[in-house]
């Protein structure tokens, strides 16, 4: 481990939250980041860190609080929580006043809110996906005036599909994808929904969860070319689903690739994927982007959401589709490959292309404005 003083200070925005403990979590012992700020709402602020945060993580993926228990919170203002890097895991409502203030204020905002991701300077960014979306930083900033930026990561649905149709689609291209999701219930935040809806249930409805995943796969799986983003033109119809799964989303997928490759071929190709965030080994890869499973009743949530601290995408039962050609079962956290790890993620690989040069000095320099 680096010299604490020779690594970004950071603020994690909602900190309280589902996605905001499992952000602590993981920075608590970064090897380029480190906590300066945990910001929540006026609710918590002024509190110490437990005790306004229930932390819900198991006692084995590491110390309560990130062993920040003591830390006092602070309102999710520049002037109170200033840091040249901020992860936000607010709220959609509070990210769309809050985040803007923060890139003002010159700080790279890593954003889970989907306030800003259909933006069109805004880079919806997945490291394996497509880094190249990163040069919309130049655009937005100079559009925007700001000397910071806002990236965002997609939906954790969206992104755990994106993360299996990227590789098809540089292999072969996609006409269409049908997608039906079984997603866990801290994919709803804390406390969530309620345990009489969802105990012994499946709940066929998720606000703005099918819309969010048919307009974010487009543009995730877009090229960036004259400096825009052109989305990619696929159709994507999503069906979700809550199920009384804690930590998790599994779906069920069928997809029309151009020149109908056989199921060996889609195996292959998903198999022998080795993109640019395990090339680079940046500190939150898995040392491989999808795992892919043999045994027939594979992946399963309790058995696998674990593995590679939550950071790789499952994918089993690849067979011919009667109606599209290929279809497979895909599953990946919602918490850390679809939020909090996928956003350190995209901030290591930022670091790793240089934009966050000089953020240390930045640091000492911007204070607390
Ligand atoms: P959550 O458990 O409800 O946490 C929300 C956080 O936002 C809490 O820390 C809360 O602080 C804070 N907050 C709420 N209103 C605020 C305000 N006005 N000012 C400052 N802070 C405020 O939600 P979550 O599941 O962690 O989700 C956080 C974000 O990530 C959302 O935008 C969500 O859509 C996105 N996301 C979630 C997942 C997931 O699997 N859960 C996956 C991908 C993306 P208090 O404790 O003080 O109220």
């Amino acid at each position: 481990m680096s010299d604490p003083m020779s690594r970004i200070p950071v603020t994690v925005l909602g900190a309280t939250g589902v996605v905001g403990q499992r952000f602590v979590r993981r920075l608590a012992h970064h090897p380029l980041f480190r906590i300066q700020h945990l910001a929540a709402s006026d609710r918590s602020a002024g509190k110490a860190y437990q005790e306004a945060c229930a932390w819900r993580l198991p006692a084995e993926e590491g110390e309560a609080h990130g062993g920040l228990g003591e830390q006092m919170l602070v309102p999710a203002t520049v002037a109170d929580a200033f840091s040249p890097l901020v992860f936000s895991a607010l709220d959609s409502g509070p990210a769309a006043e809050l985040e803007p203030q923060f890139a003002a204020a010159g700080a790279y905002v890593f954003s889970n809110a989907s306030a800003f991701r259909m933006e069109e300077d805004v880079p919806l960014l997945i490291p394996e996906v497509n880094p190249l979306h990163l040069g919309l930083l130049e655009a937005q900033r100079a559009r925007r005036g700001w000397q910071g930026a806002i990236l965002c990561n997609p939906n954790c649905t969206a992104t755990v599909l994106a993360m299996a149709l990227a590789p098809l689609q540089q292999a072969f291209g996609i006409e269409t994808v049908m997608m039906t999701s079984l997603q866990a219930v801290s994919g709803a935040g804390y406390p969530g929904v309620a345990s009489l809806d969802i105990l012994g249930n499946v709940v066929p409805f998720i606000r703005n969860e099918e819309e969010k995943v048919q307009e974010e796969i487009p543009k995730l799986l877009g090229a960036f070319t004259g400096g825009a983003i052109h989305v990619a033109e696929l159709s994507v119809s999503a069906l979700c689903h809550r199920v009384p799964v804690v930590e998790g989303h599994t779906e069920a997928v069928s997809v029309k690739l151009r020149g109908n490759p056989s199921v060996e071929e889609v195996a292959r190709v998903l198999g022998t994927w080795k993109p640019e965030p395990q090339r680079l080994g940046l500190p939150s890869a898995p040392e491989v982007a999808i795992r892919l499973h043999g045994a027939e009743d594979r992946p399963q949530v309790r058995r696998d959401v674990a593995r590679d601290g939550g950071m790789s995408v499952h994918v089993g039962r690849i067979r011919p589709c009667p109606v599209l050609g290929i279809k497979f079962s895909l599953m990946g956290s919602n918490t850390e490959r679809g939020a909090a790890g996928g956003s350190i993620l995209n901030a290591e690989l930022a670091h790793a292309k240089g934009y966050l040069q000089g953020l240390l000095t930045s640091a000492t320099a911007g204070g607390a404005r």
